[in-house]
């Protein structure tokens, strides 16, 4: 399908990419099961190896079924590509790989995915990158923190736990300034709810293992460019703008303008790194994706019934959920995702700790697991689990203090979710 910017969303999310097979007239997209692909000629063959050509050569590069994923998730985010890697920590590194060099750093936000904050603290820094985290509701301090070793600025469109939205115009802007590029996690949000691109990125990163599969699947990630980040404009990244030795001196900007990113992270990243998704994975996830709009919004509705229903209650502490009137983000998460704040959040019980565990355990519908997005309800009691690590002060400044659990807000029926919480708070408060 030609991408006629008129088409709306849910069009989009269906066809963006996808066209009847030209072999077969397969209506749906098959899976290209297929390590490599037959040449034309010796000619063809060494034009895709220069990058003459573009064409599918080996599948740890580029596969017929990824590719019309990548296609349908940069349509669905307004950007100009996008390459899929095994996981959404994949994407990660493949976004800031040909951005980062050793003694480089990333300023990034506080408040990420607790995998994020590992990976970014301890595992990067054996590339000799680092990453700076501070407060990003203190602008001051994310301008602070920008140096001359900075090569971007890293955030979460809504963050987990607390139901933090970024004022991603305000750090857009910063960015800007800096002439760096702004990175953003839209994995809890999504594009339905979320469009980054709109409020100054420069790259969106997922975990389609979450809600753009949304079935609890597949792990998986992607990296989004916007094609609007003039890599040249200064000496800062010389992967982009500079002669690539081991493509005979090639430019990747130069050649390839705004999809210079996209033909790097394929050409380069998934080349020497690998991280490649699986055209079986791909295929979940364009399944999942189909009906992307219809899930997040009654992951939407459900979220806001339920996190009204908890806040209403005496045995309940508070709900940290940015779609509450009462919540220090609903302004903010109604400029930044009008459709909606999603459908994560986390909840205090009074009775702490033990009446945490017995809440998981008393639990019928939600599933106690470290996952989200997806269909089905989730919760996780992070102090005792995925945060348990860590001191009781690293476990307040986390959201994730011992009386507080974190749920993932599936698409049953809110009122069957409702009766689950009560009966099990019951039991976990008596
Ligand atoms: C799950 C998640 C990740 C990591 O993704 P994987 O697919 O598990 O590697 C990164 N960011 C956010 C916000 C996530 O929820």
């Amino acid at each position: 399908m030609s991408d006629t910017p008129s088409y709306g969303f849910d069009t989009l999310q269906i066809h963006a990419g996808a066209q009847p097979d030209p072999a077969t007239g397969a209506r749906q997209t098959p899976i290209y099961q297929t390590t490599a692909y037959v040449f034309r000629d010796a000619d063809h063959a060494a034009a895709l190896f220069n990058l003459q050509e573009v064409g599918f050569i080996y599948s740890r590069l580029t596969n017929p079924t990824v590719a019309v994923l990548q296609e349908r998730i940069a349509t669905l985010e307004g950007g100009v590509g996008a390459v899929c890697c095994s996981s959404g920590h994949a994407a990660q590194i493949m976004a800031l790989f040909p951005l980062m060099a050793p003694g480089r750093n990333v300023v990034a936000s506080t408040r990420l995915y607790g995998g994020t904050l590992t990976q970014f603290t301890q595992t990067i820094k054996r590339f000799g990158w680092s990453a700076k985290l501070v407060d990003f509701d203190d602008l001051d301090a994310v301008k602070a923190a920008i140096d001359d070793d900075t090569r971007a600025i890293f955030c979460e469109s809504i963050a987990n736990p607390g139901g933090y939205v970024t004022d991603l115009d305000a750090i857009g802007a910063i960015a800007q300034g800096a002439g760096l590029p702004m990175i953003v996690d839209n994995t809890s949000a999504t594009p339905y709810l979320c469009r980054p691109f709109e409020h100054g990125a420069t790259l969106v990163v997922h975990s389609t293992t979450k809600y753009l599969t949304g079935n609890g699947t597949v792990t998986g990630g992607v990296v989004v460019d916007s094609g609007n980040f003039d890599w040249s404009a200064s000496d800062k990244f010389p992967s982009l703008s500079q002669p690539e030795p081991a493509y005979h001196g090639l430019k990747f900007h130069e050649t390839f303008g705004p999809l210079a990113f996209t033909f790097h992270g394929i050409a380069v990243g998934l080349r020497d790194l690998g991280m490649t998704m699986n055209p079986q994975g791909a295929h979940y996830t364009l399944m999942g994706i189909e009906t992307l709009s219809l899930r997040m919004a009654r992951h939407v509705e459900n979220a806001k019934k339920v996190a009204a229903w908890l806040e209403a209650d005496p045995r309940i502490e508070k709900v940290t959920y940015a779609g509450l009137p009462s919540s220090p983000y609903y302004e903010r998460g109604k400029k930044i995702c009008p459709k909606g704040a999603g459908g994560l959040f986390t909840f205090g019980v009074k009775g702490g700790y033990d009446a945490c565990v017995k809440l998981v355990n008393a639990l019928e519908i939600f599933s106690h697991v470290a996952n989200l997005g997806d269909t089905r309800s989730l919760i996780i009691h992070s102090a005792s689990t995925t945060h348990r690590q860590l001191t009781p002060e690293q476990q307040e400044a986390a959201g994730a203090g011992p009386s507080m659990v974190r749920v993932s807000i599936g698409i049953e029926d809110a009122d069957d979710l409702i009766a689950d919480l009560d009966q099990a708070l019951a039991k976990a408060t008596a």
